[in-house]
């Protein structure tokens, strides 16, 4: 096992979510579940081909490959979770600059944006994530299965929500809409969707 992957420190106390996400979800979700995506990359890399790629290109040269399948799914979780966790912001706020012009361009405006978001985080079937992308010039709203993400399938991630259930049972029980919309009207970082949709369609860089 390298310790070439380390679990990146939350960008906020681990407080500073709550009500919306508890310290303890944060605990668990972070110092628990993310940790292990992060340890078993670790343990997986070594004596393959990948002993020297970044994340983001061993989720690429992984993703669709049976034969990688368990090193897809903890490199892919280690990225999604990193990205997770800039997508949300105790203060939240609302988009402005270039983000709110596509956001109006691509929904028609923000409430309608949030209601396709909050929609997407519910009819996810089982685990998942649901994102705002880039693809092209118009931005999407979609959602993947267990760890896959969109960045292997030309679309640029801007934000995303975890839905697996680990992320919202301590705090919402079965009420996944509830912490969906929660996240969505309070904590979505903006200024984070804003600098990837200026970075253009390369992958945010997880480290
Ligand atoms: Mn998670």
């Amino acid at each position: 096992m390298t310790t070439r992957f380390t679990l990146p420190s939350l960008p906020y106390d681990m407080n500073a979510l709550a009500p919306v996400i508890s310290a303890q979800t944060l605990g668990f979700h972070h110092g628990k579940h993310h940790q292990t995506y992060v340890d078993m990359v670790n343990k997986l890399v070594p004596g393959t081909e990948f002993e020297s790629d970044s994340l983001e290109a061993i989720v690429m040269k992984t993703a669709g490959k049976p034969e990688r399948v368990p090193l897809f799914n903890n490199a892919a979780q280690t990225w999604n979770h990193t990205f997770y966790w800039q997508s949300l912001d105790p203060r939240g706020g609302t988009p402005g600059g270039r983000i709110a012009a596509k956001i109006d361009e691509s929904f028609g405006g923000l409430d309608a944006l949030k209601k396709e978001l909050a929609d997407a985080c519910t009819g996810q079937f089982g685990s998942g994530w649901a994102w705002l992308v880039a693809e092209g010039d118009r931005l999407k709203v979609v959602k993947t299965p267990n760890a896959e993400t969109p960045f292997t399938k030309g679309q640029c991630p801007l934000l995303v929500i975890d839905v697996w259930e680990h992320a919202y049972y301590l705090d919402y029980q079965n009420r996944r809409v509830d912490y969906a919309k929660a996240v969505i009207d309070k904590l979505l970082n903006w200024n984070f969707a804003e600098s990837n949709l200026q970075r253009g369609m390369q992958p945010y860089a997880a480290k």
